[in-house]
């Protein structure tokens, strides 16, 4: 089946049906031009979030595109009947951004995580892939108050694509907020993705990835995202309640 252009609403947040090549093919495109995009990499936890927040369920709705991060969109997705052919998790997305900048003239700028992190994730992706442009970098704990500067530092540093690691749903809000004055043609929130770039965090390994419960592995690592965990149970309810309001839509 083509999927190009298609989305379906799971809890009434878009997702859009794209391969990870396409969603490439995208971003590259976008890069071409003059105007702003933003993608957002959806889990259950931003589903559910976003269930219950009207705003953040705006932002998802109005991004260029969603994608579908994990194996709990999946599964909700089966349970609504309009399977997901693609898991696009925004991890493997910045990667393949990474590997494939030389080529297609990307700029990235790496925002977010602690101190040392984005300037690590950064050195690592460059060292794995030495034509990479790394535009710039900088941590995720700055104050309010310092957002024009921060702003500043990117509009400066000639990025066309900026990475924004904060976690969900921080990293949303950010980029609805300051897209207007960033100088970049796509922002994107990756969430982790810095500490697993930066070898802060393993990536689960294939076991996990293949028998999609990288989910459980990222538990075990990190015993303190279990309040993601204990929300799958809702999400999977909510779903199943509500999946006649999941209809599959165009864009
Ligand atoms: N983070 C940040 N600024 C903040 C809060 C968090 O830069 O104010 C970073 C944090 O250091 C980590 C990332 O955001 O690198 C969140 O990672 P997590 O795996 O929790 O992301 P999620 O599960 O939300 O995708």
């Amino acid at each position: 089946m083509e999927q190009k252009n298609q989305s379906i609403k799971i809890l009434g947040s878009k997702i859009d049906l794209l391969s990870p090549t396409q969603v490439l093919q995208e971003i590259t495109l976008w890069c071409q031009g003059n105007e702003k995009h933003y993608i957002c990499t959806a889990d259950a936890y931003m589903l559910n979030l976003a269930f219950e927040d009207p705003k953040l369920q705006d932002i998802l709705n109005n991004a260029d595109i969603v994608t579908p991060d994990s194996s709990g969109v999946m599964l909700a997705a089966k349970i609504c009947k309009t399977p997901i052919k693609y898991k696009v998790s925004g991890c493997v997305l910045a990667e393949n951004l990474c590997k494939y900048s030389a080529d297609n003239n990307l700029r990235i700028f790496f925002l977010g995580a602690e101190d040392g992190v984005a300037l690590e994730a950064a050195k690592q992706m460059k060292a794995k892939y030495k034509k990479m442009n790394v535009a710039g970098y900088y941590h995720g704990y700055f104050k309010e108050e310092e957002t024009s500067q921060i702003i500043d530092l990117i509009n400066k540093s000639g990025a066309n694509v900026l990475f924004v690691a904060f976690g969900i749903p921080k990293q949303e809000f950010w980029i609805a907020e300051n897209l207007d004055k960033l100088n970049v043609n796509v922002a994107m929130g990756i969430g982790g993705t810095f500490d697993v770039m930066s070898g802060k965090k393993d990536r689960a390994p294939q076991f996990y990835q293949k028998t999609n419960l990288e989910w459980l592995y990222r538990y075990f690592q990190d015993p303190k995202k279990s309040y993601k965990l204990k929300l799958l149970p809702k999400f999977i309810i909510n779903v199943i309640k509500y999946k006649d309001g999941n209809n599959k839509a165009e864009r």
